[in-house]
């Protein structure tokens, strides 16, 4: 046996020994609910001290067989990001500047052109690069 085995013992059986002792010295503090529980719990921490150090020689050769462990290689497969989404509103160009401009501007942030023009007959929406209406026929220019 060894010195820590020994002395594993002998604080296990002194906590129980205080238990029970606790227990029948007939302290009203010890007889509490609440005194119980406390000697209950000194005694099982020295069951546990006990049984901790009668077991330690049992547990220390049966260390568990290193067990290898395969480090697989996690295949992060980095997957390309998918296209952006095409946004609908950009990609227009302002005929004036050349800028690109949103396809729901009206007139171009940049320069002031008009983006959006109406047919002066029809009232229709029309490019303002068209030279004629498309739904007229009325010449733009
Ligand atoms: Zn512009
Ligand atoms: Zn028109």
């Amino acid at each position: 046996m060894k010195g820590r085995q020994i002395a594993g013992l002998v604080i296990g059986l002194i906590m129980i020994f205080l238990g029970i002792g606790a227990y029948f010295s007939g302290e009203p503090s010890s007889q509490t609910t609440e005194g119980r529980i406390a000697i209950g719990f000194v005694m099982l921490l020295g069951l546990m001290a006990i049984l901790g150090a009668v077991s330690e020689p049992s547990k220390k050769p049966a260390q568990a067989p290193q067990t290898v462990t395969t480090v697989q290689t996690v295949q992060t497969v980095v997957e390309p990001l998918p296209p952006p989404p095409p946004d609908m509103l950009a990609g227009a160009k302002c005929t004036a500047c050349g800028r690109e401009v949103q396809a729901d501007f009206v007139a171009c942030p940049f320069c002031g052109n008009s983006l959006k023009a109406k047919c002066p007959s029809c009232g229709k929406q029309v490019q303002p690069e068209f030279v004629a209406c498309p739904y007229c026929g009325k010449a733009l220019r």
